[in-house]
């Protein structure tokens, strides 16, 4: 069931509320970049993203085909959330107040991006 999460970053500029149901799956990927900031995301319809503060806080980084826009906060460095389009992949670490057993029981689907693969999984996660 879709519930109503509020998030943000460590210093509290950005903050944004995310309607999502954990039980419908997160996912980790090794990419370059899921790699280095060791990203923890739910994707979601932008329709159920909104930005309730810190736009200005909010720094965009790009990089390789610029389709995603991965926002972070300029005072604190924290990534929560990342947009392509018409979706937007939050970090679930980044949820405030959830119990950690929601965390814990919400699967987890791995992907090989680092080498273009979105169907199958990588052959190592655990250092992920
Ligand atoms: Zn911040």
């Amino acid at each position: 069931m879709k519930k109503t999460y509020q998030g943000s970053c460590h210093c509290g500029a950005v903050r944004f509320e995310a309607d999502l149901d954990l039980a419908q799956g997160t996912f980790r990927c090794n990419c370059s970049i899921c790699f280095k900031t060791r990203a923890w995301l739910a994707g979601i319809p932008a329709s159920d993203f909104r930005l309730l503060s810190g736009e200005k806080s909010l720094a965009d980084y790009q990089f390789g085909k610029k389709v995603i826009h991965h926002r972070f906060c300029t005072k604190c460095g924290v990534r929560a959330f990342s947009r392509a389009g018409e979706q937007v992949a939050v970090r679930v670490n980044c949820l405030d107040g959830v119990d950690p057993k929601e965390l814990i029981a919400a699967p987890v689907k791995y992907f090989n991006m680092r080498h273009d693969d979105a169907k199958s999984p990588p052959a190592e996660t655990r250092h992920l």
